[in-house]
């Protein structure tokens, strides 16, 4: 007996059971080619929007920071703290969401 993921709700089951216990989802429609599968596509949405909040924390850390010395804005105004929140706030955001991107790959 394996221990499954079940393709809607994601908790454990058992490979053996025909309904999900969680979620109520039939499994006797699906073979395990099906879950298997179902099981991928959603790794990879997980995957594509984790690459997309990377993607987005970058901009604003890059749009913050060249803003930060584009014009050379004093300190102290709220342009300069917008610059700063974002710069600061992109920084946080893509590091959290690299280490998750790592745990991601790493639990396959
Ligand atoms: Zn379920």
């Amino acid at each position: 007996m394996a221990v499954i993921n079940c393709p809607r709700c994601k908790k454990k089951i058992s490979d053996k059971t025909k309904k999900c216990s969680h979620c109520g989802l039939s499994l006797q429609a699906m073979d395990r080619d099906k879950i298997a599968n179902v099981n991928n596509v959603s790794r990879i949405n997980q995957a594509q929007r984790l690459m997309t909040y990377s993607f987005v924390a970058m901009l604003l850390f890059c749009g913050g920071f060249l803003f930060m010395f584009w014009d050379t804005i004093e300190q102290g105004t709220w342009q300069y703290n917008l610059a700063m929140t974002s710069t600061v706030i992109g920084f946080i955001l893509y590091i959290i969401i690299r280490i998750r991107l790592l745990f991601f790959k790493r639990n396959k």
